[in-house]
């Protein structure tokens, strides 16, 4: 198969993402009040309600409302005044009822956008100039997300035992009903996606955004955020899309990427051999890197879908609406430029810490601790924190202090905060009860400077013949005169100032 940059230059790449999100924050399920956990015992968290018995009556969880509302109106949709629960049947043991309830054509949510910022490597992905790119390549992706709708999930099942002949090798299924009523939304975007990049950047935007909602935990390895992807392509320069294959149930964001980039190689190869794409679903291999088979898709499936009788239609009035807008939080796009404008941190970095809510708070805690040295606890949060299991805001503030006054060297950073990690200490009692702390005092620095200087005639001349690298092999002299206690960095300026003088 070809590379995808290579494909991407022949044909357009036309993805449409599905969402599934469970709604784990809320105490109860979507129609009845069972508990809503799926750690506790199985089949411990249900009610008629939930197992369908029949006569049971459901009743709409509000706080789910409101969060999908939530959901809506931070990604830009139209929150709909008038909108219907919807009965999907099907039959299969993980849903008792034998009907999923869900939503018909007019969702809670309707016609929103996200807007992607592709930079660097995954803006490469993009060969075409469809888009305005900007002079490093970045540009911007506008995401039309057709709807996001109310769902209930299913139960889970589980295959044990070892059998011939059974499925999956399994000799028998269990079923804990536990999940089944828990309150899911399905975002379902425009196929307007170009790119495996885009995609993956779409699913991280959308969990950033979910996540700062507080309305799931988003945890696509515990499955409570879960995507299908829909992939075809075209001929670059024509319209008319070609026929797509779907990918259920994508459980991380580098299998979405890798999926689609393998789904989008493997189209390429049979249309250029003369093949046919078959509306199929194909599942991804990760190991094996390749999607196969599924199930090929003949004909729509029945579902039978119309309004649920039990339900009225679902009214949301505007002060609803408003409540819920005036409790949106900033959102990840707001934070990141408030952040570089009131802190003056770099994009990247600044976006890096807007992303997760939990990231947020604590780097606001650390700068609110060292005001002085907030560039510094951003520089520290982004390269030294993720390495770390359990570290406390006010070391990084006070680390990051020590760091912004030159005291300890960056390496040293690194040393200490590996030090302080799991720990309480505070980070400038390791630097000082261990001798690291570095003099950052001028007059003393420049004695040992003149000294080196004084001494190495050679590499002197050999800077000033234009071998600016020499200064590495001083300033390694100036650090063993100090026996280490001496800054790099001003010893590093001292000196270049003298040399160039
Ligand atoms: P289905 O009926 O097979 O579920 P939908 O029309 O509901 O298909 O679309 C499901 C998802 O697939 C949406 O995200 C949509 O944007 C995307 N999609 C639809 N047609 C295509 C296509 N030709 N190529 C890629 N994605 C597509
Ligand atoms: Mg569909
Ligand atoms: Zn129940």
């Amino acid at each position: 198969m070809r590379k995808l940059n290579e494909v991407l230059k022949d044909w357009e790449a036309v993805i449409g993402l599905e969402v599934h999100t469970e709604l784990t924050t809320l105490q109860t399920k979507m129609f009845c009040d069972c508990r809503l956990s799926h750690d506790d015992e199985p089949n411990t968290n249900v009610c008629p309600v939930c197992l369908g018995m029949p006569g049971a009556l459901p009743v709409p969880n509000r706080k789910a409302i409101e969060s999908i509302v939530m959901a809506g109106l931070a990604t830009n949709c139209k929150i709909q005044p008038r909108s219907y629960f919807y009965r999907k049947h099907y039959f299969y043991p993980d849903m008792s009822k034998n009907y999923q309830t869900t939503q018909g054509p007019v969702a809670f949510c309707m016609y929103g956008h996200l807007d992607l910022e592709v930079t660097g490597q995954g803006a490469r992905e993009r060969p075409d100039n469809t888009v305005d790119k900007d002079k490093d390549g970045s540009y911007v992706a506008p995401i039309r997300i057709l709807r996001i709708h109310m769902e209930e999930d299913a139960a889970k099942m589980v295959h044990v035992g070892g059998g011939e002949g059974r499925i999956g090798g399994a000799s028998e299924s269990l079923i804990d009903y536990n999940r089944c009523g828990t309150p899911l939304i399905e975002l379902v975007t425009e196929p307007d996606l170009r790119t495996p990049e885009e995609a993956r950047l779409f699913m991280e935007k959308l969990r950033q955004t979910f996540l700062t909602l507080g309305i799931s935990d988003c945890s696509l390895e515990n499955g409570s955020m879960r995507c299908d992807g829909n992939v075809s392509i075209r001929r670059r320069g024509t319209q008319a899309f070609g026929t797509k294959t779907e990918m259920k149930n994508i459980n991380s964001f580098k299998s979405l990427h890798d999926a689609l980039e393998y789904e989008i190689c493997r189209q390429a190869e049979v249309l250029e051999e003369g093949g046919i794409v078959y509306q199929e679903t194909r599942h991804w291999e990760p190991s094996k890197r390749r999607t196969v088979v599924m199930r090929v898709k003949e004909t729509a499936d029945d579902y039978r879908m119309y309004p649920d009788p039990d339900l009225a239609p679902f009214d949301l009035s505007e002060e609803f609406v408003e409540r819920c807008r005036a409790r949106v939080p900033e959102l990840p796009d707001a934070k990141r430029d408030r952040y570089v404008q009131a802190f003056g941190l770099k994009r990247a970095d600044a976006a890096q810490l807007a992303g997760d809510p939990a990231v947020a708070r604590f780097f606001e805690e650390a700068a609110q601790a060292a005001p002085k040295a907030v560039a510094t606890v951003a520089n520290v949060m982004v390269n030294l924190v993720p390495a770390t299991k359990a570290v406390l805001a006010s070391q990084v503030a006070s680390l990051s202090s020590l760091l912004a006054q030159d005291a300890i060297t960056f390496a040293q950073a690194r040393e200490v905060l590996e030090v302080v990690d799991g720990t309480d200490l505070d980070p400038e009692k390791v630097v000082d009860e261990r001798g690291m702390r570095q003099s950052t005092d001028t007059d003393a620095l420049a004695a040992t400077v003149d000294e080196v200087l004084g001494r190495c005639t050679d590499q002197v001349r050999q800077y000033r013949e234009g071998n600016k690298k020499v200064v590495g092999f001083l300033v390694g002299q100036c650090m063993k005169a100090s026996r280490g206690t001496g800054n790099p960095k001003l010893f590093n300026q001292l000196l270049r100032e003298r040399l160039e003088s």
